[in-house]
């Protein structure tokens, strides 16, 4: 039978619509790596879990338990969750790390109620004292740095994508423990259809980029918004937009950063023609290196900037984008 260490850390990893290991599975495997044994779970069709075990090892991944979804297994997060309630069970972890993606959080409540666990969501680190696992968190706005800790038990925190740097030494060949999976038979919701949608892009995702140009109402209409999208591809970058930038039809609402949108936390984040309202810092807050540029001076968002230009988008951009290409060159 495995052995688990003292320390272990469980880790739920999410399966990308790629079939390959969901890009957030790197940072939590490194935060799980900085504060104990990181034991990673994946639930995939059961042709592809041998590869999956194989890229979990890569980003550090001692140990990885595997669960195998049934074919034609329409149900939604259900099994994910009894794969969980089973991992947690064999190893005991003292926190378990999840995405704060979409599907993560919705595992993370339904695991947390099962489990009758501490919750703490949205984290952008971890850390250990001397009584258990610490989530650390970015709040109100970013104002704020606040610290949860549960008073009982092993925590169940979601990470937010993007916001881990740190990286677990690879493993050249991890132990893969097949788990027992008792079907909960819990109420869950199923997919009986759907229609794949191609994207044509071939731009990171926002959620999780490294790299993000986001567009505000200084654009001034969809067509010069194109000038986001410009200095975003010669980054390699993902495009994002403030709330009035979406509400003016420059870009659509899947682009919007912010409290109502979609939280970053990037190397690099690019804020052209954004005031800074408290409403979108809350969502690029924690990005390592923000640079803003804005024709006001007195702009919220130079407060936030590592790097700040005081002047017209549709003159320094270019400029800019030329002097990155001749860079390049
Ligand atoms: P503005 O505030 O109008 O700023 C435009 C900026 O562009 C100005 O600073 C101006 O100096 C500059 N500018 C103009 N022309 C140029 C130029 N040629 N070159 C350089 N700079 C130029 N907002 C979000 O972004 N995300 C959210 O999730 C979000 N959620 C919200 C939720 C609630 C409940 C509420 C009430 C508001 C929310 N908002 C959100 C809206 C938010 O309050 C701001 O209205 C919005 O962020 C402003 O967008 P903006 O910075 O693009 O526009």
């Amino acid at each position: 039978m495995t052995e688990f260490a003292a320390d272990s850390i469980l880790v739920l990893l999410e399966v990308a619509p790629t079939g390959a290991l969901a890009s957030s599975s790197a940072g939590l495997l490194g935060a799980a790596a900085s504060i104990g044994t990181p034991v990673a779970l994946v639930v995939a069709p059961a042709d592809t879990l041998p590869t999956l075990a194989a890229s979990a090892g890569e980003l550090g991944a001692a140990t990885v338990l595997t669960s195998a979804l049934g074919d034609g297994d329409d149900a939604l997060t259900v099994p994910v969750v009894d794969a969980l309630t089973a991992a947690s069970t064999l190893v005991r972890p003292d926190a378990v790390l999840i995405s704060n993606s979409i599907e993560g959080r919705d595992v993370a409540g339904r695991f947390a109620v099962r489990s009758h666990s501490a919750l703490s969501v949205d984290a952008v680190g971890v850390a250990r004292d001397d009584e258990g696992v610490l989530a650390q968190h970015s709040v109100y706005g970013g104002a704020f740095n606040a610290t949860s800790a549960p008073t009982f038990g092993a925590p169940v925190i979601t990470v937010r994508q993007g916001a881990i740097d740190a990286r677990a030494a690879a493993v050249a060949a991890p132990a893969v423990v097949p788990l027992e999976v008792a079907a909960s038979g819990a109420a869950a919701a199923r997919v009986t259809g759907f229609t794949a949608q191609q994207s044509a892009s071939s731009r990171p995702e926002l959620r999780g980029a490294a790299k993000v140009v986001s567009g505000g109402r200084g654009l001034g209409s969809a067509e010069k918004f194109v000038l986001v999208e410009q200095l975003a591809d010669t980054l390699g970058a993902a495009v994002g937009a403030s709330r009035a930038a979406v509400d003016a039809g420059y870009v659509p609402y899947s682009a919007q950063v912010g409290q109502t949108g979609v939280s970053v936390a990037p190397q690099l984040y690019i804020a052209l023609g954004i005031s800074g309202a408290i409403q979108h810092k809350a969502g690029m807050q924690t990005a390592k290196t923000i640079v803003a540029i804005n024709k006001d001076g007195d702009a919220p968002i130079f407060d936030i900037a590592d790097y700040g230009i005081v002047g017209d988008v549709f003159q320094v951009v270019p400029q800019l984008i030329a002097a990155l290409d001749a860079k390049k060159g």
